[in-house]
């Protein structure tokens, strides 16, 4: 402990200790305030300045140490000061006291508590950023939350202490005067308790409520307003109007026709967007061609002497058209009209908040009123705004799909996962891949180690990775094209055939009525919890909203896009985003849910790692695919899961046991107990839950347990022949024994 905290806690330790052994408390009751109350009215007349100034002392003190007295004080100020300085001198003491122990609790525990439950703790700061003037305001004004607990809890809170203190002091005002006028009377009262009647605490509640219930209101109001400027239609065509359909229009849709309101989905390109067309089905299905050829070049590992793939590099982007061919129907027009929504071709554009219209396909234009809108108009890839990019005829993800000739040399720019599930992909086929990254490491937002092993095989596949290469410009050089990049300061140049342009995917935010109607942007459509723009009946999902871009989140998002806009202000849902699962589909697959250890380190939260190597996993050295390793991240003495990231052969497949685990709140002593099949990589989640649970093995009870054995079997000592014997001991059957011995 720091040290300043540790002086800190023992002096609060010894004045509260002393508080108590001396039993200093028995002075502070009715009793002895009626008894000594002439001898102190007689000393304030005599010493009235010293007389305040003790009081102020002694009130301050006990309500900073939290030890019990505060409201005694209180009458007691009533009693010997009368109503107007005794509010005054106990407003300010109450305050200043309440203060210091807010400050106290924040010095000593706030970060403590923050290492430990920083994600919950952030949500609350949010909260109290937002609103936690009204809920203090609240607190105080309602006497009937104890005083000391109100302070300690909101010191481990991010609430500024000028907030804190003026607005105790705004909401402690009125019980104080209740209290201090009681004190006047003190021979007619018999209990503290007794001072609030029922009535008052009722009124004190309204009065506290009143604040909150009123800041919603006006929140509610203004957010209306912004609707005022345009007319609203007295009818509506529509409960719900969602553009465009991808991941997160789609299940916009379904969820509204299923809860049966009337909702138009409008599609300008493909229904499906990204991920079925230009993103993920394709290039899940290029990636296996591209797998399947990699094991044939592993033949001799499988014990093949020699296989020999022959391939047409434009057959394999035939068979992505197929696949996309055979998913489309999931996403079509034909199903979703069945389902109850009807599907619009067409560019649609919002020209009011009630109004979307859309020029169709074949050639109308339509007006749709319609009762709310779901934005969900996706991304782009990002393009750099570099000198000569135009005149090198760049792919991207969106194009990359209508290549027919494999390139002989690929630069792909961008070292994330888009750029590295292609540039592996195309170096399995036998394009010289060239990847250049400005970063020192591929891969950045994962673990270093991760990147590591990620950008070991990559090399060892053949790609020449050029890592903390910024770009400056294409340049042609006759019929030679040339990335001229920077690197230690150099200028270095790198000729290709073909460049992939990968350096993430932009929102879609222009061209459509945004501008037009102020819907707040900044890199993505601005929404809060519930998915609402600015407009109330605005809401966005997807990439277009983020912050994350895959297809699960667009799609968990839509849910409660659609919920919201359908059902608000009667019920609305804030979006959970506390376990969101990713992985990219390279060799080694990386997948993740959580946080890594980049990520804990960055934001300051403790954590206890437990690993496991899957490459000493049965079914993976079955494989020939024992490689990659399972990071879990735990809170420091607990069997709470705060991250996971898994490399190796199907990692986003196993990810999905934390990915329950988390959101169910299941920690590793579930999962360990939890009968795997032999022999799969899933066992791999047990074995890691199991060195988790042999690192936190209770060594002083087992110590006695070996006693009570040793005991039992008559022995002095077990012989270390016979331990050596049964640690070496390796069998079929150790996984199982290995976990039995684990529990
Ligand atoms: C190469 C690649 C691989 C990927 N792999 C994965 C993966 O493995 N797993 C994963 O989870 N995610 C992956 N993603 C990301 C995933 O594709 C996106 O996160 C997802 O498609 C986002 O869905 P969306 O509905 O927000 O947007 P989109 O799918 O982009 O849909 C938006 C739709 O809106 C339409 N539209 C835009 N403006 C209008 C308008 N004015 N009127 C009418 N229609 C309009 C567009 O035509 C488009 O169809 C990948 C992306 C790429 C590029």
């Amino acid at each position: 402990m720091n040290p300043r905290k540790l002086v800190v806690l023992m002096v609060l330790a010894a004045a509260i200790g002393s508080f108590f052994l001396f039993d200093l408390g028995q002075y502070l009751n009715l009793q002895t305030l009626k008894t000594h109350q002439a001898a102190i009215a007689d000393y304030r007349d005599h010493n009235p300045v010293s007389s305040v100034a003790l009081y102020f002392v002694i009130y301050v003190l006990v309500t900073a140490l939290s030890v019990p007295g505060a409201a005694l004080l209180t009458l007691a100020g009533g009693a010997v000061f009368g109503v107007l300085w005794g509010t005054v001198i106990v407003s300010f003491a109450s305050t200043l006291g309440a203060t210091a122990a807010f400050l106290i609790a924040r010095f000593l525990l706030r970060d403590w508590v923050g290492q430990r439950f920083s994600q919950r703790l952030t949500a609350i700061d949010e909260g109290i950023q937002r609103e936690g003037a009204f809920y203090l305001f609240t607190l105080r004004l309602v006497p009937v939350f104890p005083f000391f607990l109100v302070n300690l809890l909101l010191g481990l809170t991010a609430m500024r202490t000028w907030t804190f203190f003026w607005v105790s002091q705004l909401g402690m005002f009125a019980g104080t005067v209740v209290y201090v006028n009681a004190g006047t009377q003190l021979a007619r009262i018999d209990s503290l308790g007794g001072i609030l009647s029922p009535a008052l605490l009722g009124s004190f509640a309204i009065l506290g409520v009143f604040p909150l219930l009123a800041r919603r209101v006006v929140e509610r109001i203004r957010r209306n307003r912004v609707n005022a400027r345009w007319p609203r239609p007295r009818r509506f065509d529509r409960n719900l109007v969602v553009i465009g359909g991808g991941s997160a229009g789609l299940v916009t849709s379904y969820i509204a026709a299923a809860v049966r309101a009337k909702v138009t989905l409008v599609e300008r390109h493909k229904l499906g967007g990204d991920c079925l067309n230009t993103g993920c089905v394709p290039s899940k299905a290029l990636i296996r061609s591209a797998k399947f050829l990699s094991h044939v070049a592993r033949a001799p590992e499988f014990g093949i002497a020699a296989a020999d793939a022959r391939f047409d590099f434009a057959e394999v982007m035939e068979r992505v058209q197929r696949i996309i061919a055979q998913v489309e129907p999931h996403d079509s027009a034909e199903r979703y009209a069945g389902l109850g929504v009807e599907v619009v071709q067409g560019a649609a554009r919002i020209v009011s908040p009630w109004e979307v219209e859309i020029d169709t396909a074949d050639g109308e234009r339509r007006r749709l009123t319609t009762r709310a809108i779901v934005i969900a108009t996706g991304a782009r890839p990002t393009v750099p705004a570099l000198p000569g990019i135009e005149d090198i005829d760049y792919l991207t993800s969106d194009t990359v799909w209508s290549l027919r000739t494999l390139p002989r040399r690929l630069l792909v720019l961008g070292g994330g996962p888009i750029g590295c599930e292609l540039a592996q992909a195309f170096a399995r086929f036998g394009a010289q891949v060239i990847q250049v990254e400005r970063g020192p490491r591929l891969l950045p937002r994962e673990d270093a180690d991760v990147s590591e092993l990620v950008m070991q095989r990559f090399r060892d596949e053949g790609i020449d990775l050029r890592l903390q290469h910024q770009a400056k410009a294409f340049v042609k050089e006759g019929e030679q094209k040339i990335l001229i990049a920077e690197h230690a300061g150099e200028e270095v140049r790198i000729a290709f055939d073909t460049v992939l342009i990968a350096l993430g995917r932009s929102a879609n935010l222009r061209g459509y009525g945004l501008e037009e109607l102020g819907v707040r942007c900044g890199r993505t459509i601005e929404t809060n919890a519930l998915l609402q723009t600015n407009y109330p009946n605005i809401y966005a999902a997807g990439d277009v909203a983020g912050p994350y871009q895959f297809t699960h989140t667009a799609a968990h998002q839509a849910w409660y896009a659609a919920v919201n806009a359908l059902f608000d202000p009667i019920k609305t849902f804030r979006a959970d985003y506390r376990v969101i699962p990713w992985a990219t589909f390279i060799e080694p697959e990386v997948a993740r849910v959580g946080l890594n250890e980049q990520e804990a380190r960055e934001q300051g939260i403790a954590y206890e790692l437990t690993t496991f190597g899957i490459d000493d996993l049965d079914r993976a050295i079955a494989d020939s695919e024992a490689h990659g390793f399972i990071k879990v991240l735990t809170v420091p003495g607990k069997d709470r899961i705060l991250g996971v990231t898994i490399v190796g052969e199907h990692a986003g497949d196993l990810i999905a046991e934390y990915v329950l685990a988390m959101k169910q709140g299941i920690g590793l002593n579930r999962i360990l107990g939890t009968i795997h099949i032999y022999p799969t990589l899933a066992e791999a989640n047990k074995y890691v839950a199991g060195n988790w649970k042999r690192a936190h093995a209770p060594e002083r009870l087992l110590r006695w347990v070996e006693r009570f054995h040793t005991w039992r079997r008559g022995a002095d000592e077990e012989s270390a022949s016979h331990r050596a014997l049964a640690n070496g001991c390796r069998s079929r059957w150790w996984a199982v024994d290995r976990d039995a011995s684990a529990r």
